[in-house]
């Protein structure tokens, strides 16, 4: 019998028949796996508690032919807090699904569970700005996996000072000089550069301390929202619609309509 003891983050948590739930985990000895949790829907299941989003807990699991079967589960955090907020729903949601889409299964990614679960620890701390707190996450996991945009000098030049320009295909940024004439270019302001290149190196405890203004949020985003599609291929990120929906409906209500 193949028994698999683990640290686990839920990453995603649907319904499957009556009584089970189908779960996606990131665990830390083996990374992403699909797990059914045997009659988690029941309201009396031990296991009930544990295989929701925001769950932070020691699986044991078994691991059968095709899928793994949850044979017991101790919470060790539970972040479902976040869900009294449905902006901080949102964002953790999509955090949480920009993992399961970009990460492969049979490699482990300690680095990208700790940044995620640093990054629910924030949402639940509110003390993070939370666009802010998306940025980091998309150029931290992007980062982890190999895709580092280049910010801190031209790709050229070398030039440290700017203004500086990206484009879609290049990686990195660009000085006035340097940017290709035949390929469209996007400005960075320089606040956006010194924003992104300190997200790249801050130690995540000190997230809660940076501030930015709404334009180096917003050219931020572009980049990083761009980079994903042009260097992974994220595809459609259900988490992107959702947190637009949620950020131009007016105030921060209860997750009440929230997506399962
Ligand atoms: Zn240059």
């Amino acid at each position: 019998m193949k028994l698999l003891n683990t640290r686990a983050l839920v990453l995603r948590s649907q319904p499957l028949g009556e009584r089970d739930r189908l779960l996606s985990l990131l665990t830390w000895e083996r990374g992403k796996l699909s797990a059914v949790a045997p009659g988690a829907r029941k309201i009396k299941s031990k296991l009930a508690a544990g295989v929701d989003y925001f769950t932070c807990g020691s699986f044991l699991l078994h691991q059968g032919k095709s899928l793994y079967t949850v044979n017991q589960l101790e919470i060790e955090t539970n972040f479902s807090r976040i869900g009294e907020n449905i902006k901080d729903y949102a964002y953790g949601m999509y955090f949480a699904e920009l993992a399961e889409k970009l990460l492969e299964e049979g490699e482990s990614y300690p680095d990208v569970f700790d940044l995620l679960l640093s990054c629910w620890g924030h949402l639940l701390d509110k003390k993070a700005d939370r666009d802010v707190l998306a940025r980091f996450f998309e150029l931290r996991i992007l980062s982890i996996l190999g895709y580092h945009p280049h910010f801190q000098d031209c790709l050229y030049c070398g030039d440290q000072l700017g203004p500086f320009f990206w484009n879609y295909s290049s990686g990195g940024v660009f000085c006035g000089k340097c940017r290709p004439g035949e390929e469209v270019v996007f400005p960075f302001s320089r606040g956006t550069h010194a924003l992104a290149v300190r997200l790249l190196s801050l130690f995540p405890g000190k997230i809660a301390n940076i501030r930015a203004a709404d334009l180096q949020k917003k050219e931020l985003q572009d980049f990083t929202w761009h980079f994903l599609q042009y260097w992974t291929a994220a595809g459609h990120l259900k988490g992107l619609s959702f947190l637009a929906k949620v950020n131009n409906s007016e105030g921060d209500k209860k997750a009440g309509n929230a997506p399962e």
